[in-house]
């Protein structure tokens, strides 16, 4: 049993949330269920260590996040079988998502909010300066729930604002153990982690002491946080859902750039927000790309995150897997399937990883996030019209172009409408790098100092010089 962090200690309340592994659908752990007196006591615990967290040095703060890093470091095994545990996925891949939290801490441990002087003539001296906001609230979804809780935390810390997070109801046990183990490195109140369900969310996110809320989520969510805010006008920054396209450019050799485009269709199990999920393939080598994802798809070992062997895990959560068989219905008349389809009547929520061809827009697999392992591909002619059919999407966050022609590649990605577009390569997160997200994909950005100025206020300090 892992408890929750408000205050500096670890608390439970004793309504509990049954977390389900997902490879065999038994219980794997009970967690608290947050009320609205839990959701206030951290608020609280946050606005009051505030004050001196935002005026503690810099290079201080900057310290807590390396220790976060580190202890997440020394704890990677531990950590690592729990995420396995509720996420099903297999064991390197929650390493992976691991390595990339301690990345976030660690870029954001170094960097700094110099105020910017914008004049300084013989009549005045104007200066910008970013300040912390307050009480942040970030809400976390459930596939990658490590991660991003610290992207989340890492800035909004760094700028010297204090957090409340509030774990996805299905994924909330690696990031409750790291609340327990840094609960002795980060002062009390600064870092508070809530487990439990959409209603904590909704209170948190209403609350009047949080001045930013922070989400990640699907657009539906985000829409209705949107309003909630409304009413105290908070901070918003909206990382929401993607129907990223790729387009593989004509001279594109499909042994080339197959390997790349199946690993970022099916990261994951295509569980992630920014991963292939529209492939627009040239029609000159259109049969030959689909040959190779499908030779890919059926080579590859789907399993329990704990088999050695495993390559890919199953779908989170029930609801999830409901939805991704209904897209796997509509699959079966809208285009053809070429790989996968059939879904194991045995306990977890395995999907095999699916092809489906000859599919145009119009059809739900294509138009939407299926966010599971299900990739369509769509043949096209013109480039031109390759180019309108990516953007025509109400989402713009990722996107990506495949082509040994550099230059006819960049072209195309500066034509494209999506926040990130990458060359030869699909989801490739950084720190370092600014990851936007357009149109219906949200708002605001996270990483890179761009993804910190969300969690501050500016502010303009302009003195008159004596005459
Ligand atoms: P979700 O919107 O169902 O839930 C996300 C979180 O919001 C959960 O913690 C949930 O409890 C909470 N919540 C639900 N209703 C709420 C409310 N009214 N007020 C406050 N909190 C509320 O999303 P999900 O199913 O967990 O995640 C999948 C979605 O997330 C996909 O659409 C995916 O594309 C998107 N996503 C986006 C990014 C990105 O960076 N843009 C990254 C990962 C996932």
């Amino acid at each position: 049993m892992v408890g929750m962090l408000i205050d500096g200690k670890i608390t439970e309340n004793g309504v509990m949330l049954d977390v389900i592994n997902p490879c065999d659908e038994t219980v794997a752990a009970q967690v608290p269920d947050a009320q609205t007196n839990d959701v206030d006591r951290a608020v609280a615990a946050a606005k009051r260590a505030f004050p001196d967290w935002r005026d503690t040095d810099p290079a201080k703060r900057g310290a807590v996040l390396t220790a976060m890093s580190k202890t997440i470091g020394e704890h990677m095994d531990e950590l690592a079988k729990l995420l396995v545990e509720e996420t099903g996925r297999p064991f390197p891949l929650a390493q992976f998502e691991l390595d990339l939290a301690m990345k976030y801490f660690d870029y954001y441990a170094g960097v700094r909010l110099e105020p910017q002087l914008i004049v300084d003539d013989e009549t005045r001296r104007v200066e910008l300066h970013r300040k912390a906001l307050g009480v942040v609230a970030a809400i976390v979804p459930w596939n990658a729930p490590v991660y991003i809780a610290c992207n989340k935390i890492a800035p909004a810390l760094s700028a010297g604002n204090t957090i409340v997070v509030k774990t996805a109801p299905s994924t909330p046990l690696t990031t409750l153990r790291l609340g327990e183990l840094v609960a002795g490195v980060v002062p009390p109140g600064v870092l508070n982690i809530l487990s439990g369900g959409n209603g904590a969310g909704e209170h948190l996110v209403s609350h009047n002491d949080v001045q930013k809320v922070t989400f990640t989520g699907s657009s539906e969510t985000g829409r209705k946080i949107m309003a909630a805010v409304a009413p105290t006008l908070k901070r918003l920054t909206l990382e929401l859902g993607g129907n990223d396209a790729a387009i593989v450019l004509p001279d594109a050799d499909p042994a080339t750039v197959a390997p790349g485009i199946f690993a970022f269709s099916f990261f994951n199990s295509g569980q992630v927000c920014a991963v292939i999920k529209r492939l627009y393939v040239h029609e000159d080598i259109y049969d030959a790309m689909c040959d190779q994802l499908v030779a890919m798809a059926e080579g590859s070992v789907i399993g329990e995150g704990t088999n050695p062997d495993a390559q890919f895990g199953p779908v989170q959560n029930r609801m999830q897997y409901e939805k991704v068989q209904t897209y796997l219905k509509s699959a079966e008349t809208d285009g053809k399937i070429i790989a996968g389809g059939k879904v194991p009547n045995d306990p977890g929520y395995f999907i095999p990883l699916t092809i489906v061809r000859d599919v145009m827009e119009g059809h739900a697999i294509v138009d939407e996030e299926p966010f599971g392992p299900i990739l369509p591909i769509i043949k096209y002619r013109s480039v031109d019209d390759v180019i309108e059919r990516a953007n025509a999407s109400p989402y713009a966050l990722g996107g990506s172009v495949w082509s040994g022609d550099m230059e006819a590649a960049r072209k195309v990605a500066s034509r494209l409408e999506s926040g990130s577009v990458w060359i030869n390569q699909h989801c490739a997160l950084d720190p370092l790098v600014p990851f936007p997200a357009n149109k219906q994909s949200g708002f605001g950005v996270e990483g890179g100092m761009e993804g910190l100025y969300p969690y501050t206020a500016l502010q303009t300090i302009n003195e008159a010089k004596p005459q």
